[in-house]
């Protein structure tokens, strides 16, 4: 059945995909995915611009039918260094209709655009810097909640440390039941939640947990969970549900890293050009 290969298949799917669907699809066919994060020109000199490039470029080889940067701060004199890229600013964006990938660096400049987000994105992925906001803000805590009872789709990337900041424990206690650990999160924020590492586990109120079996310690560099998020974005943006959108980017970016060639390292933006 096409939900459960989408689900289980790991690789090279969204041409494949593509060239199966309507005739007649057009880009609006397959999801707007927008980035919302990196800094601008005042950050620079900190590196944290890449996170949201490659949370785009894992959203466009991803098969995402449109891909839009909103960089926080001065960000939008900066020119995408692909052409694909579209720049945004955050209040041109057309919420009901934008898969949101937010937290892919951005600092403290994200949690003033949180409450935006989490009220009106369509669909939205929550990493890093939009997780570390959360985590010390009970107005934006009860707001991701409430996602949930309007019926927004919502997947969490939190690593150790940041599920450990969200349960406020210790990343030691995370990871002595990760399953627990991701299930506890799932449900005390109404989504699901993508618990990263070896062996990442997906969780999602009222569904099986699953245990990626894909990836290895290739991963283990700097930029593969920004990676991530923009992949999943392009799933959710593609019509899959949370739990199977998640899964199904855990699967294939683990399977990336798997079948990775020997004589090549793994780096963030080839992982992302390599997903497809
Ligand atoms: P982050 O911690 O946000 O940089 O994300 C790192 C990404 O690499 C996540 O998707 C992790 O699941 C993955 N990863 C890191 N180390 C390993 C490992 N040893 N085995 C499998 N996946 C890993
Ligand atoms: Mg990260």
């Amino acid at each position: 059945a096409p939900a459960a290969t989408a689900e289980l298949s790991g690789g090279r799917q969204p041409d494949a995909r593509k060239a199966r669907a309507p005739h007649d699809s057009h880009k609006g066919s397959f999801g707007d995915v927008a980035v919302i994060g990196g800094e601008g020109l005042q950050a620079r000199g900190m590196g944290m611009t890449g996170a949201a490039w490659l949370a785009a470029s894992a959203a466009l080889h991803g098969g995402a039918g449109r891909v839009m940067v909103a960089l926080l701060d001065d960000g939008q004199t900066l020119a995408p260094p692909w052409p694909e890229l579209m720049l945004r600013r955050v209040d041109a964006l057309d919420w009901p209709q934008v898969t949101a990938v937010c937290g892919c660096g951005g600092g403290e400049a994200v949690r003033a655009v949180l409450p935006t987000v989490l009220a009106q994105a369509a669909r939205l992925v929550l990493d890093a810097d939009g997780l570390n906001a959360v985590a010390s803000d009970n107005a934006l805590a009860a707001a991701l909640r409430q996602r949930a009872h309007a019926g927004l789709p919502t997947v969490l990337t939190p690593h150790p440390l940041e599920a450990a900041r969200l349960l406020q424990c210790t990343a030691a206690q995370v990871q002595a039941d990760r399953l627990a650990a991701a299930q506890a999160l799932a449900e005390r924020y109404a989504c699901s939640v993508v618990l990263k590492g070896s062996g990442s586990i997906i969780a999602t109120p009222g569904q099986l947990p699953r245990i990626n079996p894909t990836g290895n310690a290739r991963l283990a560099t700097a930029g593969t969970g920004d990676v991530l998020a923009g992949l999943i974005g392009a799933r959710l943006a593609q019509g899959l549900a949370p739990h199977a959108a998640a899964c199904s980017a855990v699967l294939a970016h683990g399977a990336a890293a798997d079948h990775w060639p020997d004589d090549r390292s793994l780096t963030a933006s080839a992982l992302a050009a390599f997903l497809q």
